[in-house]
């Protein structure tokens, strides 16, 4: 039954890694595909939501996934498709249309209702499109723009500007304009919670003054739960306040990798040491609590995998998780770069099994859909499958520890 269960899990968890890795390309003769990420940005996960499973209609399970279109650089990466004939029909009575990855996994895309107009003429569906994220997932943001793209150290792999830019739009969303979208969400679809993130303007201090504001606004009119992005700040009674509105908050480090996090993100890493992020994450767990405070490392730039998971160490004996981050291409300055995580399978894979296992070993592996925002989400990552394993694999460890001290020992005399 272990063995059975172990093997689940480990095959659920190869197949979420190969899917978030490299992506999927549609059938001959579907629909043209847009890449999201390469094209509007944002700062979220690179891919459209879908339900993800072993079988068809197994809706249990989503994912975010990048789906490439057949000219896109990384196509050729990317695991192909074909549509999967099934006899049941939806809700429109059309027959259900099926993705079915080559390695067992089928696929259909989370269906997504948006109709109305807002007051200040936003309406278009890639802006909107873009805020449903997995799980029910709701994100949203007040500034779309950043004080370190402004001095020229911007995260190389951000695309929080593309559409800003592309599109001639403000860099501000006013909040009242950011509520009116999630009501309309709200009155439209099943949102679980809502992830509220920004690029950071002025300063963090700032920043987190202003998610606060729109946090507590949310609350009070949707009573939804809230989860908090900020950089490091170090002003207890903002933490203290936000953790009055916000049930999980992410302080995101980027890389442990220390000479990756200064190429990368020297905006970042000027500002801000990794020790300035252990004394925030230390301040943030004493406020929202053991397993509430978040930080990623990203992968793809052929980053030493022991030194992540040190990293991951450290932060967990504190109370912080660590998530593993797919790198989001798209942005220009990263050219046609082929994350180093594509062809490195079987490392990526035992780089997710510690995690798991030092997740679980330190208590912050609390996975469930009860949490806010990306920390209840976790739909753009392998982390939850990567949990699932370690849980069951840590278990048979100790069962089997305590099986070997329990045996008497028959070889001593006398006994
Ligand atoms: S964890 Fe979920 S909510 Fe957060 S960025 Fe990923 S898909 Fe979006």
């Amino acid at each position: 039954m272990w063995l059975d269960n172990e093997e689940k899990a480990l095959s659920n968890l190869k197949k979420r890694i190969s899917l978030c890795s490299r992506g999927i390309t549609m059938p001959e003769k579907s629909n043209s595909t847009l890449h999201f990420q390469s094209n509007v940005g944002f700062a979220g996960p690179q891919g459209t939501s879908c339900y993800v499973g072993n079988a068809p209609g197994d809706h249990s399970n989503q994912i975010s996934l990048s789906i490439f279109p057949k000219d896109h650089y990384l196509a050729q990466y990317a695991l192909s498709t074909e549509w999967y004939e099934n006899n049941d029909q939806d809700e429109s009575g059309k027959k259900e249309k099926i993705l079915c990855v080559k390695n067992g996994t089928y696929l259909k895309r989370v269906p997504i209702n948006w109709k109305g107009t807002l007051s200040d003429g936003r309406k278009s569906n890639i802006l909107s499109k873009k805020r449903f994220h997995a799980y029910g997932t709701f994100c949203m943001g007040n500034y779309w723009y950043c004080r370190h793209i402004q001095q020229n150290e911007g995260c190389k792999y951000c695309t929080i500007n593309l559409s800003i830019e592309k599109l001639n739009l403000s860099k501000w969303m006013r909040d009242k304009d950011n509520l009116n979208y999630l009501k309309l969400a709200v009155s439209q679809n099943s949102i679980r919670s809502v992830t509220l993130t920004s690029g950071t303007f002025e300063s963090p201090e700032r920043t987190g003054r202003e998610l606060l504001s729109l946090a507590r606004q949310i609350r009070e009119e949707t009573g939804l739960s809230v989860h908090v992005q900020i950089e490091p700040v170090f002003d207890r009674s903002l933490l203290k306040e936000l953790s009055e509105v916000a049930d999980s908050i992410a302080i995101f480090l980027e890389f442990f990798d220390e000479n990756v996090r200064k190429k990368i993100c020297p905006g970042k890493a000027r500002v801000n040491s990794q020790e300035d992020y252990r004394k925030c994450w230390e301040m943030a767990v004493s406020y929202f609590g053991w397993g509430k405070v978040v930080t990623s490392n990203i992968i793809g730039f052929d980053e030493d995998y022991d030194v992540i998971l040190k990293g991951v160490e450290r932060a967990a004996k504190i109370g912080v998780v660590s998530t593993i981050q797919w790198l989001r291409v798209g942005n220009p300055i990263l050219g046609n770069m082929v994350p180093s995580y594509i062809g490195k399978q079987d490392e990526v894979l035992e780089l997710h099994q510690e995690m798991g296992k030092i997740l679980v070993e330190n208590s912050v592996d609390n996975i469930s859909f009860k949490n806010s925002g990306c920390l209840g989400c976790l739909g753009c990552q392998a982390t939850r499958e990567a949990v699932k394993w370690a849980r069951i694999a840590s278990v048979k460890i100790k069962s089997k520890l305590f099986r070997q001290l329990s045996r008497p020992n028959y070889a001593q005399p006398g006994l």
